[in-house]
């Protein structure tokens, strides 16, 4: 006996799916497909993952990310849609790298989904042998959000982006950017957050594109304000604006390096220097210097090699410059594009001493923080309007959260089901999770709402070029704790847990794990938020404090957050007891 509402074929015919084409859309509205909101809520995020205003590539499966995707085929989609509308409410569903591979009865309060996402046996682990068993529809490439179904467009990059450039003004800046000049380049899918980020912090930012489409691109989706020809001209906008305490982004069209150059040789010292080029892509992700865009893209087919050859000198010299420029005074940060690594190989030792984004970022992991979401799965955008004011009442401390809640407000447009994402730490996430499953049952919110994260989280990834690099205690590659993170939100009823290899920086270099919870206004719901949303920061907590970070440990002592061995400082073998 199927217990489901639906068949996919109910679906193809209400619209939401249409495998001719294959354009997906994301499913809205109060009725239910599946047996119940616990399964009706991972179907809704796979389909509003998918859906033609949220994915890059949607015909491909391709969510974001280079080739993040939702599901490893289109019969592997078409199999898990079943799967879900076929699923009893004690069944959970196992998806290997996209791919539902079996269901098992577990119990009602278990996860519904498990997936594990293109990992594979440590020693075998780089992109040659990932592509083999990939063309041999073997695995899946699941970045962080797509293949966990968590994505929710450029708000989560907008957010993210927000907190960087915040934590850099509350570290070094007096908590703003006014009066700031930021320096950076790269307009791209990710990069293009990084003007609106910045102006949001009351900030300049002068940002470096060699793709004049991707300039007016940005301009039109509200992201940037205006482009410049040159770089003189640029500059000179640049440093009025500033001047005049003025927040103003401006998108020049130049090489990164010539920006870089061009500003030492003026003797310009900008606050902030940082690149979001795609660097980590030598053949595809960087530009060389001396040509144009179009003339680029030629060598590049014709002459790889020299091609080749023409990045790495321009990474050279945009490197040899960013260092120059933090030696005389300004804050200069990798974004985990990978620039560092590859300006060393290209023949600057020192790279590294140009410190990677973590260094202003990991004291809010110290307390639990990060990229905490919301999706009304019922589609519902005055709902996520009702969460804002909600969270804004919540939590009237925060200042931080109080400006981006207006911003986002003011500049997000809405992609698939309408969205929320903020940065909310440990004592938090749960308070309001259960609120949101209060104003569920209540009818105050017109349907379930989906409540995850980005696997780029405090206690969640293991990431050494990135998240974990340079962790104070040189754990930086150890692949435990985002295995113990998915094991702790499993048992603690997350609705889906996912745990994933090579999100963000690649095969080999990154474990990571994320998770998805429904609230449905049900009992059930509410103690499931508060154990998923109370362990899955808490365990960043510990994570820090195992590390030896002085904040994780203090906030553990305060909240009750419990570590062996923490009250009596240490081992008693240690103390001869
Ligand atoms: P993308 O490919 O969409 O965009 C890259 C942009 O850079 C393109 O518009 C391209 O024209 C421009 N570009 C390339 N070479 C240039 C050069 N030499 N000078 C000027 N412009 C140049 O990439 P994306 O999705 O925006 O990501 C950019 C990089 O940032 C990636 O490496 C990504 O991994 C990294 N990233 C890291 C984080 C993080 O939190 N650590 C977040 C976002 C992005």
């Amino acid at each position: 006996m199927n217990p489901s509402k639906s068949t996919l074929d109910d679906l193809i015919d209400e619209g939401y799916y249409d495998p001719h084409i294959h354009r997906v859309s994301a499913i809205r509205g109060t009725e239910l497909h599946a047996s119940n909101w616990q399964i009706e809520g991972p179907l809704r995020m796979l389909f509003h993952v998918l859906d033609e205003n949220v994915a890059k590539d949607p015909r491909n499966l391709v969510v974001y990310g280079g080739s993040g995707k939702a599901a490893r085929s289109w019969e592997a989609f078409e199999n898990i849609v079943d799967s879900l509308l076929a699923m009893r409410p004690d069944d959970t569903l196992l998806i290997q790298s996209g791919k539902a591979v079996g269901v098992f009865t577990t119990d009602a309060r278990s996860p519904r989904i498990l997936m594990s996402n293109a990992v594979i046996v440590p020693a075998w682990a780089n992109w040659d042998y990932f592509r083999q068993l990939e063309s041999k529809g073997l695995t899946m490439y699941g970045q962080m959000t797509a293949g966990s179904w968590a994505y929710i467009g450029t708000q989560g990059i907008l957010q993210g982006t927000y907190e960087e450039f915040g934590a850099i003004a509350d570290q070094r800046f007096d908590g703003t950017l006014k009066r700031r000049l930021v320096v950076t380049a790269g307009l791209g899918e990710m990069g293009g957050a990084q003007p609106l980020a910045v102006k949001m912090h009351g900030g300049v930012a002068l940002v470096a594109d060699v793709d004049s489409a991707q300039i007016d691109k940005k301009i039109r989706q509200g992201y940037l304000d205006e482009r410049c020809e040159s770089i003189d001209q640029a500059v000179q906008r640049a440093l009025a604006a500033k001047d005049r305490g003025q927040p103003l982004s401006i998108g020049v069209l130049a090489n990164a390096a010539d920006v870089c150059t061009y500003i030492v040789r003026e003797r310009v010292v900008p606050d902030v220097v940082t690149d979001q080029t795609a660097a980590h892509d030598l053949l595809y992700g960087y530009y060389p210097s001396g040509v144009d865009k179009a003339k680029a893209d030629f060598w590049r087919s014709a002459d790889p090699e020299g091609y080749l050859a023409g990045v790495r000198e321009t990474m050279r010299q945009h490197v040899t410059a960013m260092l120059r420029l933090m030696d005389e005074g300004a804050v200069v940060f990798d974004y985990g594009n990978n620039l560092r690594a590859q300006a060393k190989e290209a023949g600057v030792d020192d790279a590294f001493r140009i410190p990677g984004q973590m260094v202003f970022m990991r004291p809010l992991f110290e307390e639990g923080r990060g990229p905490f979401r919301w999706t009304s799965l019922v589609g519902e955008e005055e709902d996520i309007r009702l969460l804002d004011e909600e969270l804004l009442t919540m939590f009237p401390q925060n200042q931080k959260l109080e400006k981006w809640i207006q911003n986002a407000s003011k500049f997000v447009k809405f992609q698939g089901l309408p969205s929320r994402v903020c940065w909310l730490g440990y004592g938090e996430r749960d308070r309001f999770g259960t609120r949101i499953n209060q104003l569920v049952n209540t009818g105050e919110l017109s349907g379930p709402v989906w409540v995850g994260r980005d696997h780029l989280d405090a206690g969640s990834v293991a990431s050494p070029y990135r998240e974990t690099e340079n962790m104070l205690d040189g754990s930086d590659a150890v692949g435990d704790w985002p295995v113990l993170n998915a094991l702790l939100n499993a048992v603690s009823g997350a609705t889906w847990v996912a745990f994933h290899h090579g999100g963000g920086v690649g095969i080999g270099l990154s474990l990571h794990a994320g998770f998805g919870l429904v609230l449905d206004g049900s009992e059930d719901s509410a103690s499931r938020a508060k154990r998923v949303l109370t362990a899955d920061p808490g365990l960043g907590v510990v994570r820090h404090a195992d590390a030896g970070y002085r904040r994780a440990r203090e906030l553990a002592a305060e909240k009750g957050v419990r570590i062996p061995g923490a009250d009596s400082g240490g081992s008693r073998h240690r103390q001869g007891l």
